[in-house]
């Protein structure tokens, strides 16, 4: 384990049984209709190339870049700025935001809300994590892959200040990591 990391949260094993649960559902939900899956970068990136492995439909995919306004690092001030733009149109499409984690609920409102600016026919929501107790925005998480606890996490995807990404699976920075920053 990264000597970086107090404790596991959840591990390669859970990570990879939650993608064939996820796989298996979309599958089954998006039979004969060629979603859009739009991964929110960048912490959902490792997220959605495992799941999509898991989908043995026919699918499309795009990237979309935002971040919180506020330049804090693991806080949510409630605005998203678009960083990088899809190249797709979602007009008529059926789409799935795929997003690393779901906290205060605000990035996944104001994406909903513009998606249904550009008239797509329907959006779903999955989330690799969802951290229940923060939310502050009610947002419907159609698929979700893990329920945690109030806790900063880095891990499959997710940094703290850029790192830790390329970790296989998520776990919590021990106290010093950040006091020494
Ligand atoms: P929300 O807008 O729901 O508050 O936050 C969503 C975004 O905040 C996530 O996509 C992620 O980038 C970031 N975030 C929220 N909680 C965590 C966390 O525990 N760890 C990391 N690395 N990022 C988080």
């Amino acid at each position: 384990m990264n000597s970086d990391i107090e404790r596991v949260l959840v591990s390669e094993e859970e990570i990879a049984e939650a993608n064939r649960r996820l796989g298996e559902q979309l599958s089954q939900d998006y039979a004969g209709k060629n979603p859009l899956f739009v991964c929110i970068l960048r912490g959902a990136a490792m997220f959605m190339m495992d799941l999509i492995k898991n989908i043995d439909i026919p699918l499309e995919y795009d990237f979309m870049d935002v971040s919180s306004y506020g330049g804090e690092n693991t806080v949510s001030t409630g605005d998203v700025r678009i960083i990088k733009d899809l190249d797709t149109s979602l007009r008529d499409r059926d789409v799935v935001i795929v997003e690393d984690i779901i906290d205060t609920g605000f990035t996944l409102d104001r994406l909903v809300e513009l998606f249904n600016t550009r008239h797509a026919k329907s959006i779903k929501i999955v989330s690799f994590l969802d951290k229940p107790s923060r939310r502050i925005k009610h947002v419907h998480v159609d698929y979700n892959g893990v329920k945690i606890p109030d806790e900063f996490v880095v891990g499959y995807g997710m940094d703290y200040d850029e790192r830790y990404r390329n970790l296989p699976y998520v776990g919590v920075l021990k106290q010093e990591v950040y006091s020494t920053k």
